[in-house]
């Protein structure tokens, strides 16, 4: 048999308090951080897709990957020596509300395994039954939304972007049942496993939990665990080290947000249980990519009326829950003034690193006077002619700023007519643009580098990891090991063409490929 050689560290677990009573019934569990608690069996743990950089991270050889131990450790049918399963305690406010002690009620963390670089990688499945979290759901994930993770997981990291990692994906053999539209009409499903790994799962909402049940002594604790273990470069006396501390989760958050902004990346669900305290994007639900340009567009259909996490909102709601982290710290900070510095190096931070982002995206060498306006008015058109936001900034590289021709852009506009009717003022716009471009005298294929660096031409478009999870329901795996191919070089020119095409018009309103429930 292949050696899964992990080696364990589990701090977690060992230098807080936890339910050790193994008890998977749900439950309030007060005063502790974490329940025991096992995967629940599968019937055929089967390894559809795993990422080769993961595995790599972790120190596991693809033998060992693709071993039957593996599938059967991964589907949560059996631990490794040194794994400790639990489920972890958090709260969190959803859309806008307290809504109490949620915790991992379908994540089951398996331990901190330490590669031979000394690097700290928690391992955490999703999906593997109920824990005492679960409240009155099963625990489980379908293959669906578990495709879904796996894949953008990945994406994100290829962008660039901050995110958990993902290593494996493992069918269970198992069915479970989903009601996906909400409309009354469930239907069997594949259960999936997700295996995703990051230095820490820590959310907001884990502090914000016992702050909201009065646990000081332990909301303390867990704030001096989380600056030791996942903070380790934090050092001097606990009043620096505690500032310090919560002005790097507002700077990571900050930057976070930037990110999505720059590749177009919609949570969908930001919720402070969502929330990162490493500032990596987590849970992978309805989320979406912004095909048409449109800050208010948001691909959560429970989230259609008040559109709370729609694209453009997304900084303004990071910047809500760090207020929320905030609150449930302020019992524990050695001197509020702290917290209050912590949210403006968040401003701060955020409007810093837009504007840097922008500039790069438009293949700017610096901020220069008169950007807001020439920024403003693209991005009015870019909405009200349903321009392709990744297409877009592909082609504009491409303009020959010399002898610009607003033809150059005409690929990324979803409605020929919408183009033509708008050409005057895009003309216009690109006119500016160019002299704009001029006025840093560099030459054009540094530009068009530039761009083609921080532009992305291949995001992970939800209609085609819906077409990947159609065909995999079908039992054809080639789609999915494709995007994950194309997934590893989104900045590449030559992704093939049907990856980086503009969202087909059947994909417009079909459920899956442009709007998608919680349901998963
Ligand atoms: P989410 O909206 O996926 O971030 O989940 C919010 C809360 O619901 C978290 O506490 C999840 O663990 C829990 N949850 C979501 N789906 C399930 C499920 N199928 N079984 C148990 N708990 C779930
Ligand atoms: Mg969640």
């Amino acid at each position: 048999m292949t050696e899964l050689n992990l080696h364990f560290d589990n701090r977690f677990i060992r230098e807080l308090p936890g339910d050790d009573s193994g008890s998977p019934h749900s439950r309030q569990t007060p005063h502790v951080c974490w329940a025991r608690v096992a995967p629940t069996v599968v019937s055929k743990p089967r390894l559809l897709a795993y990422a080769p950089e993961v595995a790599a991270l972790l120190g596991l050889s693809v033998d060992a990957v693709e071993s039957e131990n593996f599938a059967e450790v991964f589907g949560g049918n059996r631990l490794l020596p040194g794994m400790a399963a639990y489920a972890t305690r958090y709260g969190g406010h959803q859309f806008g509300n307290w809504a109490g002690q949620l915790g991992d009620g379908r994540a089951i963390s398996l331990g901190e395994s330490v590669n031979s670089q000394g690097e700290r990688w928690e391992l955490q499945l999703k999906g593997a039954g109920i824990t005492p979290y679960s409240r009155r759901a099963d625990g489980r994930a379908v293959l669906r939304s578990s495709i879904r993770e796996f894949l953008c997981s990945e994406a994100m990291f290829h962008l660039g972007v901050p995110t958990t990692r993902a290593l494996s994906l493992i069918s269970t053999g198992d069915v479970v049942r989903r009601d996906m539209f909400y409309d009354g009409n469930p239907r069997d499903e594949m259960g999936a496993v997700v295996c995703r790994v990051a230095p820490s799962f820590t959310r907001f909402g884990h502090f914000e939990i016992l702050a909201a049940q009065g646990e000081m002594t332990l909301l303390r604790q867990l704030v001096a665990f989380t600056i030791e273990r996942d903070f380790p470069h934090l050092s001097g006396p606990i009043e620096a080290r505690f500032a310090a501390w919560f002005s790097e989760v507002c700077e990571r958050t900050a930057q976070l947000m930037v990110a999505w902004m720059r590749v177009g990346f919609v949570h969908g669900v930001m919720n402070t249980d969502n929330m990162s305290i490493l500032g990596l994007t987590i849970d992978y639900g309805p989320y979406g990519w912004v095909d048409n340009f449109d800050p208010s567009w948001t691909p959560n259909t429970t989230d259609e009326d008040l559109r709370r996490y729609s694209f453009g909102k997304q900084p303004k709601i990071a910047r809500w829950n760090l207020e929320r982290l905030a609150d449930a710290l302020m019992p524990v900070a050695p001197d509020r003034k702290l917290l209050a510095a912590g949210l403006i190096v968040y401003d701060q931070v955020l409007q810093r690193e837009m504007q840097t982002m922008l500039t790069a995206k438009f293949g700017w060498l610096n901020p220069c006077d008169g950007d807001d306006a020439l920024l403003g008015e693209i991005f009015g058109l870019m909405q009200q002619c349903e321009v392709d936001m990744t297409e877009f900034f592909r082609a504009l590289a491409l303009v020959d700023v010399r002898q610009p021709d607003v033809q150059t852009l005409a690929s990324s506009f979803y409605q020929p007519l919408l183009f033509d009717n708008h050409r005057a003022l895009l003309d216009d716009w690109l006119q500016r643009y160019s002299e704009r471009v001029l006025s840093e005298a560099e030459n054009e294929p540094t530009r068009r580098e530039r761009m083609n660096r921080v532009n992305p031409r291949f995001v992970l478009r939800n209609y085609l990891a819906q077409q990947a999870i159609e065909a995999a329901e079908q039992g054809d795996m080639a789609p999915l090991h494709r995007l994950l191919q194309a997934a590893r070089q989104p900045y590449a020119e030559d992704c093939p063409a049907d990856l980086i095409a503009k969202r087909p018009e059947w994909a417009r309103h079909k459920a899956g490929a442009s709007m998608l429930s919680c349901s998963s």
